[in-house]
């Protein structure tokens, strides 16, 4: 005898079974997709689910591995599970007498909003039609479901273009002189649908399915299929979903929400998703059924409306919400629909948010004891917190902007933040301009579908002029951070025509400027400037307050400037990691004096440029020292190679080519020029003779150190005037000095003689006692190998992880990231870019390979990062790992760390 076929369909009150065969929650999810396993769960929780059962992803897998084929067994499944319907209705399927009608739908592990295709009233045919009109005694509802099948059939099952189905019915909205569907009469509903029926046989080649049970088994194929298609794949892409979950497909009784006045169909999230305020919102449109609200076709009723137009169903509903809450601690996105007075719930799961929600939420539900503290933390992801640090739009531009009557329109703001962009006004324009032309962009439609998904994903911003706050546009731009503005209704949107019109009469085209904000749901003519805010919200500095108390690492900031450092220390800075001492060197009325100095003959004349310098690198001290006081400081002696500081070349080559000629040619003044020559003539000379193929690899770090001591002496002589006279003022400080660029024992005695003889001169003269430390940079691959030897003339390191990368890949980082480092991804060689987040397989290791050994030879030695990727939570967590003390960063990416930070410890914690 064969083995019994395995279990693909699981009906809603077989949720314990799932559960034995899949062994945990999640396995159910993965199982039953998230929208069969939560219909299963609200129908445990005694709430009013119409009975369905699901097809399990098991079954989608295994019919994309066998050539589009069901697996054995699963068919036949499925005709007892709509037997089980019928039971629990009383009705039968394609029984005109009274018949049973379905809605096939989608749905994944994790949820994709209008990623894959539903198809509603399955179970429709002529016959059906005519004896469902005789039972519910409405023909004009009943023609307004059949045409509904035959456009979602049509379009989803059997591929005829959804745009012939919208013209035709907009074609008959125009004869009728009507703007909506619903005041459409009966007799056009059924020319609709006849209409419909003959498109669909002329375009898909074929009749559309009179058989109820052969268009549950096209309909089943195709959502399996859709799996597979490139919208779904592409979201998949862009939001980081593994693509071989597959989905499930769930059979649901339908329920009609376009019965008349007192049946409606609804969205709903328990909390504002946009702000996070504790408030039910939503939309609602009565007498419609509920594709319309998500597609955002119509304009919808706030769900405050609900109270008044059936106080008793909105109880109900409220009620229900507030469990479901509990139930899964978090916010939830619920689908229902009201048939004649009675509500049924078609929906829940976690709700997508804002990141200024997210943090609200997460804080909220933690004290409200939902949730713990942890809980919370781990819940708010480094990306939300990154929002908070982006620009938004500047309020008195803003406010001039409106007085200029600049302000277009207003629409719903669903999902903050600035955008400015050159209108698109499709998809593909978007995608093209934004990738291939590197334009901002902001996408303008009428409202979005799913196939606009990649245009929307490549755009700054977008903006409807329909949809509501759950409409796909709302929805897909939340769940990846676009800043959206939709239903800004007094727009006029011509997709066609590339333009549109404003109440004010001003036409805008493609490529013209739009400034708008997602988070008042203002649109602007041109391109407005923006800001960069502060991170004051409330909610943010209680959960960064509780991140702090779960962290391990440090968290200090690259700071060049005393501005820079305060700024780090407001957003939670505990020190700085990095002051990049030639930065100073670079400031306009300095660099002059800096170019003197080194193109100085000799060291004589060196020593009165460098006296100039000194008072200058010790004011920018003290300032820095005075904001934070109190904190570490670690400042690295100069670093780049010093033709940086000098005019290009190629470009002094110029200026003697040009002299020459204008001297030949009798041009001007010829002493002048002549004079002007010589002088160029020898600074490239000088430039020429500094000159190295490779800078990045010459006379840098601490080599030049070593070939200019006076430099360091210089260095180290304002570090330590400057910090004798904070200390005098009562400001506490202990500043680290480092040497970059080390790779030998050697040059880290040498430079630490040095350095100490400077020190003790200073600290003599000055008569007071300021204590310092000395460390050095693990930038050079050799010097995170003899890190044991290092260590012995070291009391910090601080891992250069931009070089450290650059070096041991031996890729040029500034050359790379434009050229081919881009290919090396695209074709997978690399699997990230590791200028981003450290490479743990190679640099990784000899980052810990310097741990182990730096601590071995000296037990308090203080590691921490200063590279970029000091602000990566990935390469946070790494560091977190190999027992790092701190993490650096750039001052806006502190906050961020600080939340990456706790996620490393909870994670340690859990495991
Ligand atoms: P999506 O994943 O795009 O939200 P859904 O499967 O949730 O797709 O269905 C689309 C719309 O159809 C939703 O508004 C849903 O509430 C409605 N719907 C689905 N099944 C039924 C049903 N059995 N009765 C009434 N409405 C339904
Ligand atoms: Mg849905
Ligand atoms: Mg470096």
């Amino acid at each position: 005898m064969s083995k019994k076929a395995a279990k693909y369909v699981y009906s809603f009150d077989e949720l314990r079974l799932a559960e034995r065969a899949a062994g945990s929650a999640d396995g159910v999810r993965a199982l039953l997709g998230g929208k069969g396993a939560n219909l299963a769960e609200m129908a445990k929780l005694k709430m009013p689910v119409p009975p369905g059962f699901v097809v399990t992803t098991e079954a989608c897998k295994a019919f994309l591995a066998a050539h589009e084929r069901f697996p054995k067994g699963m068919w036949e499944q499925v005709m007892k599970a709509i037997g089980g319907l019928e039971r629990a209705t009383g009705k039968k399927f394609g029984d005109p007498r009274n018949p049973l009608l379905v809605s096939c739908r989608s749905g994944a592990k994790f949820s994709m909003p209008g990623m894959m295709d539903t198809v509603l009233n399955i179970g429709l045919n002529d016959e059906v039609a005519q004896g469902l009109a005789r039972l519910s005694g409405d023909e004009r509802f009943v023609f307004d479901a059949y045409r509904r099948l035959l456009q979602m059939y049509g379009s989803v099952v059997l591929g005829v273009p959804g745009k012939a189905f919208e013209e035709l019915l907009s074609g008959q909205r125009a004869r009728r002189g009507v703007w909506n569907d619903a005041d459409l009469p009966t007799e056009d509903l059924k020319a609709v649908t006849a209409a419909f029926k003959k498109l669909i046989e002329e375009q898909a080649r074929r009749p559309f399915p009179a058989d109820p049970f052969e268009q549950l088994e096209l309909a089943t194929q195709a959502v399996f299929r859709s799996w597979n298609g490139k919208r779904a794949f592409d979201y998949r892409k862009a939001a980081g979903i593994p693509h071989d979950l597959g989905t499930a497909v769930t059979v649901v009784t339908m329920v009609f929400g376009n019965l008349g006045a007192d049946s409606g169909t609804g969205v709903a999230t328990t909390r504002n998703v946009t702000t996070g305020e504790d408030q039910l919102e939503g939309d609602l449109l009565m007498n419609a059924q509920g594709e319309e609200v998500v597609s955002g076709a119509r304009i919808t009723l706030r769900i405050g409306e609900l109270a008044r137009l059936l106080p008793a169903v909105d109880r109900q509903l409220r009620r229900i919400v507030h469990v479901l809450e509990k139930h899964y601690r978090d916010v939830q996105d619920v689908e229902f629909t009201i048939e004649r007075g009675k509500l049924w719930m078609l929906q829940t799961r976690n709700a997508k948010r804002t990141a200024k929600a997210a943090i609200r939420i997460a804080v909220d539900l933690a004290k409200s004891k939902l949730i713990s503290k942890a809980e919370a933390v781990r819940r708010v992801a480094p990306e939300h917190v990154d929002y908070f640090l982006h620009p938004q739009l500047d309020g008195a531009v803003c406010a001039k902007a409106r007085d200029e009557g600049a302000m277009i329109a207003e629409g719903l703001n669903v999902s903050p933040g600035a955008a400015i962009g050159q209108i698109v006004f499709d998809a593909d324009t978007a995608e093209h301009w934004a990738k291939q032309l590197k334009k901002k962009v902001i996408l303008v439609r009428p409202e979005t579908r799913p196939e606009d998904v990649h245009g929307m994903l490549a755009a700054q911003g977008i903006v409807t002029s329909r949809g509501g706050r759950t409409s796909h546009a709302a929805l897909v731009a939340r769940q990846f951070g676009i800043p959206a503005v939709v239903g800004a209704s007094t727009l006029e949107v011509s997709a066609e025509r590339k333009q549109m019109r404003t109440p004010g009469g001003k036409t805008l085209k493609e490529g013209d400027w739009l400034s708008i904000d997602g988070g008042s749901g203002e649109v602007f003519a041109g391109k407005l400037e923006t800001v960069v805010p502060d991170v004051t919200d409330p909610y943010l500095v209680a959960l960064l307050d509780w991140a702090d108390g779960f962290r391990r690492l440090g968290v200090w900031a690259n700071a060049d400037y005393a501005r820079d450092a305060e700024r780090a220390r407001r957003f939670g800075a505990e020190g700085i990691g990095l002051c990049r001492t030639e930065h100073m060197f670079f400031e306009p009325e300095r660099l002059p004096i800096v170019q003197s100095m080194i193109l100085a003959p000799g060291a004589e004349q060196r020593a009165e440029h460098l006296a100039k310098l000194l008072p200058m690198q010790r004011t920018e001290f003290a300032a820095l020292f005075k904001a934070m006081d109190g904190l570490p400081i670690t400042i690295r002696l100069i670093d780049p190679p010093l033709h940086e500081f000098l005019p290009s070349r190629d470009e002094l080559h110029r200026s003697v080519v040009e002299l020459e000629t204008r001297i030949r040619l009798g041009e001007g003044d010829r002493a002048a020029l002549e004079s002007q020559l010589s002088s160029k003539r020898r600074l490239l000379e000088s430039v020429q003779a500094m000159h190295e193929q490779n800078p990045m690899l010459g006379l840098r770090g601490v080599r030049l150190g070593i070939l200019m001591p006076e430099l360091v002496r210089m260095q180290v002589r304002a570090i330590l005037e400057a910090a004798c006279a904070c200390a005098r003022q009562g400001v506490k400080l202990k500043p680290k000095i480092m040497i970059p660029l080390v790779a030998t024992k050697a040059e880290l005695r040498l430079q630490r003689e040095l350095l100490e003889d400077e020190a003790r001169k200073v600290l003599k003269e000055q008569g007071v006692k300021v204590r310092y430390e000395f460390g050095t940079m693990i930038e050079v691959p050799r010097a995170a190998l003899v890190a044991g030897e290092l260590a012995e003339f070291a009391e910090f390191f601080s891992f250069g992880t931009n070089d450290l990368t650059q070096m041991t890949f031996g890729i040029s980082r500034d050359d790379a990231e434009t050229g081919f480092l881009s290919e090396y991804l695209h074709q997978g060689l690399l699997a990230h870019n590791p200028f981003a987040s450290i490479d743990l397989d190679g640099v990784g290791q000899l980052m810990e390979t310097a741990v182990r050994l730096g601590r071995a030879r000296r037990k308090s030695l203080e590691i921490g990062i200063c590279g970029e990727h000091g602000g990566d939570p990935a390469s946070i967590a790494f560091c977190h790992r190999v027992g790092l003390d701190y993490v650096s960063c750039s001052p806006f990416r502190v906050p961020v760390a600080r939340l990456a930070a706790a996620h490393a410890a909870l994670a340690d914690a859990k495991a």
